[in-house]
């Protein structure tokens, strides 16, 4: 299996993946566009967080179920618990050394439908809205 480094700009935070990563998702909700986010799934256990705690700034919004890092230093998304698969992070591929994104398929997530503050939500989100 892989094994990914990666860190924020600064370098206050460092973690690794242990991943064949094969497919990467774009997401259209409000937060993933600002974010220009280009992200990997990974399970919990093949996730480790090797320097950084303090420097994690964490946001939530919408239901506040997903946990959103960030580098309280250089303000650098690094990685996010996820709603939808909560025992799942997703990373942010571009802070990987070593990764090119072009080496795999971009799918498409549909993250917008599954607000519930987005006035403009979709209703396709099959999911729990809260
Ligand atoms: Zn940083």
């Amino acid at each position: 299996m892989p094994l990914y480094h990666g860190s924020c700009h600064c370098g206050a935070i460092r973690f690794e993946i242990a991943a064949e990563i094969k497919e990467l998702t774009q997401c259209d909700c409000s937060l993933c566009r600002k974010k220009n986010a280009l992200m990997c799934a990974v399970h919990e256990s093949a996730f480790k967080l090797q320097q950084g705690e303090s420097a994690l700034s964490l946001y939530q919004w919408n239901t506040r179920i997903a946990r959103h890092y960030f580098c309280n230093v250089c303000g650098i998304y690094t990685f996010h618990r996820k709603r939808s698969m909560p025992d799942h992070y997703g990373v942010n591929v571009r802070c990987l050394d070593d990764f090119d994104p072009a080496t795999a398929h971009v799918r498409q997530a549909e993250g917008k439908s599954m607000s519930v503050v987005d006035a403009d939500a979709r209703p396709e989100w099959k999911g729990p809205r809260a």
